[in-house]
């Protein structure tokens, strides 16, 4: 039955495991399975939870580290653990104790049974000692039979016994001080038990308090938890803020990028017509070029228009620059004309100590107060007046024949002084527009006319010291140009000359014996020239102070005596001023001449003969011939007699045309020369006699046809008659109007 029933559940077993297996152990196990991957998953999730929690935890243990709770817990902890310490001390120091205490009790039985014991041996001892007592009391007693034997017998005992009272006194004390030292023992032990018991309390009270720490402890945990709790539900509600904080920002970002959206969508536009910008402006500056080029074009053409403009008005203002230049010296001409071309002035010089003493040196020239041209010579017990352009008295020194006008002014002190002074500033003004006609491109004669004596030299050339008429006319030449040098270039060239007996010479020449022939330019102008007259080119009045030094040398070296020569001979100093105007290209050329002419006193009424009487009718000839040609030019006479000497023949061109002359009549006021200076004068009135005003010129352009008969009675005679020459006496002044009458009588 028991195999049969083995087979039976083997069967069923194998039955069981077949039915599982097919069944698939499925449902079942795919739902344990399921149920264990369930349960591994929430392990995993629990044991994030954990770390979480515990990364919470260190993450608030942190904060918690400034906590006083902590700080009180830790102290607290410090304290307990030192109470634990001590308590722990005091444990050992019991059982320390206890154990002290245990071996002195051992040692307490130890003692009580040695004393015990040596009890029991003394009570031992004593007993022998008892018995041997007896012994020895019976001895004794047997012996006091015996009685020597028996005394020493005692003596014997006597002296046992001591020994044993000894060591029962000794084991006595001795017993004595063990009894103290087991009271004493006891003593300890009392005080150790009461130690024990106070240690115990101190126990009991330091686990109270170490009981009481731990509640605190307890409690302060509590307290720990509770604010990390508080604190994580802070950071919670921290974070939710925040949280919707971002979210509510969120939103505003997303509003912003709306409104940009828009923005943009507004931009292109924009952008689409800054394109349109773009692309004209591209177009334009593809055009610039084009449209610059033609700018510049028509720019161009404007302004070689406005170029043209004032290039025309330029022209235009030159035309009238020009015109009004000429005008101007239109003006000047007609000024000087107005003055006269040709003017005469006298100089009387002061009385020299040449002159002598006694009634000879005596003065016979006398002026008139009011009248600065006219002048009166007491000849022969009468007084002949005379009329010229101007008169210079003796006090008229070089020095204020330089003088300027503000200094006249300066200096009058009388009436007669003030006079003087005015007529020298007018010679002043009268060379000053000579000189400034030259520059313009007229020609100037400046003639010293006199006796030999009457200052003639000195009127002209004067000393060193005391410059003469020449210099100041050259200086004022050179500051003149100097003044036009911004506009005109001028070239001044000097030339000098003598003339004796009719013949020409170059003092500045190579060859001064040379006698030089004056000749028609053979280009058919007219002019004049004198081949192989030497020019000097200079810049300054130095220059030609050098050029006058060198002529004098020359005339010295030629000539035993230079007065005699001089006197003789007419020096002419020739300047030539050529000038170009730079703007205009306008040239002009104009000749200073001034000459020193030679004596004019008569030889030959004093019956000189030979070369003397030569030289006196060579003087008498050119000299007349001067004064013919000065007359016929002045009074406007178709034909002049140039040919007739050398001097006028040479200065023909400077004396024609609208040059300008002035004759300075030298005198002296001697008593002695009063013939001569007589002469003199007539000579200078004859060559002014004719009127310069607007009737006088009219009557002359009218006396056209009468030419041949005015030149008739000019050549060669020094008076021509009916020129009113010797004027009898300061009522008789009127030669002029008679002239005048006798001149449109002419006319008819
Ligand atoms: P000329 O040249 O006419 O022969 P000068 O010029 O030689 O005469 O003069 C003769 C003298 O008279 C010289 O000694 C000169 O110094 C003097 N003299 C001439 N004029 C004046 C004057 N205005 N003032 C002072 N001295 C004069
Ligand atoms: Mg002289």
């Amino acid at each position: 039955q028991v195999e049969t029933l083995k087979a039976k559940l083997l069967e069923q077993a194998q039955e069981i495991s077949r039915l599982r297996s097919e069944l698939g152990g499925t449902d079942v196990e795919k739902h344990r399975d399921l149920l264990a991957a369930e349960n591994e998953r929430l392990r995993q999730e629990m044991k994030a939870c954990e770390g979480e929690l515990r990364e919470l935890q260190r993450q608030q243990q942190a904060p918690c580290r400034d906590c006083p709770h902590l700080q009180e817990n830790a102290a607290l902890q410090e304290q307990l653990s030192q109470l634990q310490r001590e308590a722990e001390e005091t444990r050992a120091k019991l059982v320390e104790l206890d154990l002290e205490v245990q071996q002195k009790t051992n040692r307490l039985a130890e003692v009580e049974l040695r004393l015990k014991d040596s009890l029991a041996e003394r009570a031992e001892e004593e007993e022998r000692l008892s018995r041997r007592l007896r012994d020895s009391q019976e001895t004794i007693a047997s012996l006091k039979s015996q009685p020597q034997q028996i005394k020493y017998i005692i003596k014997t005992v006597e002296v046992e016994s001591a020994k044993a009272k000894q060591a029962l006194c000794e084991t006595q004390s001795r017993n004595q001080y063990l009894q103290e030292q087991v009271g004493m023992q006891k003593q300890v032990l009392k005080e150790m038990e009461q130690q024990l018991q106070r240690s115990q309390k101190t126990e009991a009270q330091l686990r109270a308090q170490i009981m009481m720490y731990e509640a605190e402890l307890e409690r302060a945990h509590g307290q720990m938890l509770e604010e990390m709790q508080a604190m994580e539900e802070e950071k919670n509600h921290a974070i939710e803020e925040a949280f919707s904080r971002a979210q509510v920002e969120m939103k505003a970002v997303h509003e912003n990028l709306a409104g940009v959206r828009t923005n943009l969508l507004t931009l292109q536009p924009a952008l689409r017509t800054l394109t349109h910008d773009y692309n004209s402006l591209k177009r334009q500056v593809r055009d610039f070029p084009m449209l610059l080029q033609e700018t510049l074009r028509s720019a161009r053409a404007e302004i070689s228009q406005a170029i043209e403009e004032v290039h025309s008005t330029n022209r235009e203002l030159l035309r009238k620059y020009r015109r009004e230049l000429q005008l101007r010296k239109k003006c000047h001409n007609e000024l000087v004309r107005l003055k006269g071309n040709i003017r005469v002035f006298g100089r009387v010089r002061p009385i020299t100590k040449e002159d002598g003493e006694g009634p000879e040196a005596a003065n016979a020239v006398t002026f008139d107060a009011d009248d600065d041209a006219v002048l009166y010579l007491l000849h022969k017990g009468k007084q002949v007046s005379f009329e010229l352009d101007k008169v210079f008295p003796p006090q008229a020194s070089q020095e204020e024949v330089g003088a300027t006008v503000h200094t006249a002014g300066v200096r009058r002190e009388g009436s007669h002084l003030l006079l003087t002074l005015t007529c020298l500033s007018q010679v002043f003004q009268e060379v000053q527009a000579l000189v400034t006609s030259c520059i313009d491109g007229y020609n100037v004669c400046i003639f010293a006319y006199g006796q030999t004596g009457a200052g003639k030299t000195y009127t002209m050339e004067g000393t060193a010291a005391n410059p003469g008429i020449n210099q100041r006319a050259l200086q004022l030449l050179f500051s003149e140009v100097r003044g036009k040098a911004a506009d005109w270039d001028y070239a001044i060239t000097v030339s000098a000359a003598e003339i004796y007996n009719e013949a020409l010479r170059d003092l500045l020449g190579k060859e001064p014996q040379e006698k030089l022939e004056i000749k028609l330019c053979p280009d058919g102008s007219g002019q004049l020239y004198v081949p192989g007259l030497t020019e000097f080119r200079v810049q300054s009045v130095e220059d030609i102070n050098k050029v006058f030094e060198f002529g004098h040398v020359k005339r010295v070296t030629e000539c035993t005596n230079l007065n005699e020569h001089s006197s003789r001979s007419h020096a002419l100093l020739i300047v030539t001023v050529r000038g170009l105007d730079r703007s205009t290209g306008l040239r002009t050329t104009g000749k200073l001449n001034l000459v020193d002419l030679a004596g004019s006193e008569r030889v030959g009424r004093s019956g000189a003969e030979g070369s003397r009487l030569r030289e006196a009718q060579h003087i008498n000839k050119s000299l007349s011939a001067l004064g013919d040609v000065i007359y016929a030019l002045r009074s406007r006479q178709g034909h002049v007699p140039f040919r007739n000497s050398k001097l006028t023949y040479l200065l023909q061109d400077s004396l024609s045309g609208d040059s300008k002359t002035l004759m300075m009549v030298q005198v002296s006021p001697a008593e002695k020369n009063t013939s001569e200076t007589l002469c003199s004068l007539k000579f200078a009135e004859r060559v002014r006699s004719v009127e310069l005003g607007p009737v006088s010129r009219k009557a002359e352009l009218g006396s056209w046809p009468s030419q041949e008969h005015l030149e008739g009675d000019s050549p060669g005679s020094a008076a021509p008659p009916g020129r009113g020459h010797a004027s009898p006496s300061p009522g008789q002044l009127s030669s002029r109007s008679a002239s005048i009458r006798r001149k449109l009588q002419t006319a008819g």
